[in-house]
């Protein structure tokens, strides 16, 4: 199975000529130096970054082994910078003061602004001295509930250059799941937006805020201020004067529901309009915290990751660069949502952290139609694209007409992150997006990490579908068995890494055991990613998903993703999910749901040749016992589909777990009435 015999994709010479990294000897000559000899590979890095005062200690140092004691990581000891100062001062100084930092592109198509890096500064120091004003200081964690505007990289960028914690929840999240973050951080400060468009769908963020305060309250934490951007405009009764009416082009007015509680809530404009726009940065330890961030709870209930300054910026900046082929001048678009790692490291902090024009998208991939992206694309040129496996599956289902209407044609860099990509889907990406002119990079990392662990690099690494390809500079990848041993070769079992990178967490906020329970008991001296992977002939890996969903058939070990590839290369699926099931002969035996594309029918026909696809492509032992219908997938909010869930549905068990992060639990109760009948 580690000979994996897909087709490999070398860096096209457009791509290739004026790469950072232009052949696959330069990225072996450089990934050595970066792993025997970190100290000089980071160091060298830091120097183009503004530090107040050097590193005074050991340049890294760590203890991966519970039985040596607490676990610890620390990069740059003694060092001081502020990581707002180097997305900001730093690169205006350098020049970049006139440049577009972002190009904000709303729901609604011709909604649309910009700012530049001198602005933005303005902005961000103007929120400082706000939140400064309100008894915000160095180490208070601040909860940040908005949607995708300019606004929330302020109030970030505000948070680490006063150095207060930000924690930013996702806007799509109940007010159940903000009031659970805001009480496990301790946020007593709150800022949101009255609300947010996204398609038609309108989420009133205040409203939502207000019970989330509520039930904060009912737990005895008090949030004092909550701090509400006018992005929609209050609907007013004929008359009832007050305030001048924000009618912003195109978007709708929003009615609040709730009262407004003069003691606690503060219009952000208000503030904004009386504030200094200077302020000096507040100068932060290496090793002070920057953010934290709960992960997408895939797997059970989410972690509150914490990152720190000086090796986050370091990382962040770093992977940006290579990964992305990032060079001045040219437009870059993450379409994930800053409420998820990626937003944060990928769209606020490393592209700024290179001085980078990047675009922020709040509307969704489908609305008005399946050809919004590629109309964005083609508005700002953009030619380093970022999304989700996800994103890909579902804009397959829609065909390639909504693609071909636009040209696409600034596009170099197409990357992916979130989940294993389908060789199906990658191939799409390649041929149908990127027209076989770009390099795909198929990112593989965590909240955990902070950045990219496995990766191509577009101008160097010969691609695989399917397969995450080389570690990233500084990553010590190792693949090890049930008993902890590291396997050598082409091989299959658990993924850990061997040595810390900078940008990797430091603890779960609150809880250092559970970070240690989670990451670096059952291998000590390894951190543990959770994930499989198969090592083929050419040191590629290839994630083959989370060890839990690991099956057991008749003693071979098979893997979710795999399976779900062999499902999704028949022509009527649009998506498939595989988990285990009882088997009184075989211990486990495979149970896929499949959903299928528009206009496509369920029947035993179907059933059939799905047990042939994946007879022919993996063999007879991994054929599926039972497969569903399933209209729909139970997801995390960021797109990932939760096995764990459809495990329970399978088994025909009710108890769910936690589900605060799936994003349509209606799915659930359809999939339970279509369990098959011979289940
Ligand atoms: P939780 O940790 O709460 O269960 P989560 O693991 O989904 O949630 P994230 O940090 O958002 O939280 O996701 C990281 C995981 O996503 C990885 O461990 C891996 O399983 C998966 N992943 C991310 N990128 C890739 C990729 N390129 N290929 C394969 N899997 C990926
Ligand atoms: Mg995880």
């Amino acid at each position: 199975m580690a000979d994996k015999g897909e087709g490999v994709y070398m860096p096209h010479d457009h791509i290739r000529e004026n790469s950072h990294v232009s052949s696959i000897e330069q990225y072996h000559k450089m990934y050595k130096e970066s792993v025997e000899n970190p100290e000089a590979f980071w160091g060298k890095i830091a120097e183009n970054f503004y530090w107040k005062s050097q590193c005074t200690g050991k340049f890294w140092e760590y203890n991966y082994d519970v039985r040596q004691g607490e676990i610890f990581i620390k990069w740059m000891a003694g060092a001081t910078t502020n990581v707002c100062y180097n997305c900001l001062d730093h690169n205006i100084e350098k020049g970049l003061g006139d440049s577009v930092a972002f190009y904000w592109e709303g729901n609604y198509p011709g909604d649309a602004s910009q700012i530049t890096y001198n602005e933005l500064l303005k902005e961000v120091c103007k929120c400082a001295n706000v939140l400064i004003n309100k008894g915000v200081k160095k180490g208070d964690r601040v909860a940040i509930y908005m949607p995708m505007i300019v606004e929330l990289v302020v109030a970030m960028l505000a948070c680490a250059r006063i150095g207060a914690v930000h924690s930013i929840v996702f806007g799509g999240f109940s007010a159940d799941s903000l009031a659970g973050r805001i009480l496990d951080s301790k946020s007593s400060v709150l800022i949101t937006a009255d609300g947010v468009y996204r398609g038609e769908k309108m989420l009133n963020l205040k409203d939502i805020s207000d019970t989330a305060i509520q039930e904060c309250q009912d737990a005895g934490f008090t949030v004092t201020s909550c701090i509400v951007v006018r992005h929609l405009g209050e609907k007013r009764e004929p008359g009832a004067g007050g305030d001048v009416e924000h009618h912003p082009p195109k978007r709708p007015c929003i009615k609040l529901q709730t009262k407004w509680h003069n003691d606690r809530d503060c219009w952000w404009h208000d503030l904004m309009a009386d504030a200094s726009d200077q302020f000096e940065p507040v100068w932060l330890d290496a090793e002070d915290p920057l953010f934290m961030l709960y992960t997408s709870g895939s797997t059970g209930k989410p972690k509150g990751v914490l990152h720190t300054q000086a090796g986050y910026m370091l990382y962040a900046a770093t992977t940006t660069k290579y990964v992305f082929d990032y060079k001045p001048g040219e437009i870059y678009w993450c379409t994930a949502d800053i409420g998820w790692i990626t937003g944060h490291s990928y769209i606020t902090y490393g592209p700024m952290l290179n001085g980078a024009t990047s675009v922020i998208f709040e509307g969704m991939p489908l609305w008005p139609d399946a050809g919004r992206m590629w109309e964005i694309v083609d508005k700002y040129k953009v030619s380093k694209f970022y999304t989700a496996p996800t994103a890909i599956r579902t804009l397959m289902k829609f065909g390639e007409d909504y693609v071909k209407k636009h040209s696409r044609k600034s596009l170099k860099v197409l990357g992916t992150v979130g989940e294993p990509i389908n060789p199906e889907a990658w191939l799409w990406y390649y041929n149908v997006i990127g027209d076989k002119r770009c390099s795909i990079v198929d990112t593989y990392w965590q909240t955990e990490t902070g950045g990219h662990v496995l990766t191509p690099l577009p101008g160097a690494t010969p691609a695989k579908p399917g397969s995450a390809t080389l570690p990233f500079f500084g990553q010590v990848p190792a693949v090890v068995n049930e008993n902890g041993e590291e396997l050598d070769g082409p091989c299959e079992g658990y993924l850990v890494l061997k040595q810390p990178w900078p940008g990797q967490m430091r603890t779960v906020y609150g809880d250092h055991q559970r970070f240690e329970r989670t990451y670096f008991q059952k291998f000590p001296g390894y951190y543990l990613t959770g994930d499989g992977c198969i090592r083929d002939k050419d040191g590629y890996y290839w994630i083959t998903g989370r060890t839990d969903d690991t099956m057991n058939v008749s003693g071979h070990l098979l893997s979710t993703a795999e399976i779900e590839s062999a499902l999704i290369e028949h022509s009527a699926v649009a998506e498939a999910a595989v988990v285990s099931y009882p088997h009184s002969i075989k211990g486990e035996c495979v149970y896929c749901f499949v959903t299928l594309k528009e206009g496509k029918l369920f029947n035993d026909a179907l059933v059939g040749e799905l047990k042939g696809k994946v007879r022919q492509k993996i063999g007879p032992i991994a054929v599926p016992e039972y497969i569903q219908n399933a209209p729909g997938l139970p997801k995390t909010r960021s797109g990932k589909i939760m096995r764990r869930v459809l495990r329970k549905i399978a088994r025909n068990q009710q108890d769910l777990g936690d589900i605060s992060t799936m994003a349509d639990s209606s799915v659930v109760e359809v999939l339970f009435q279509n369990r098959p009948k011979n289940v």
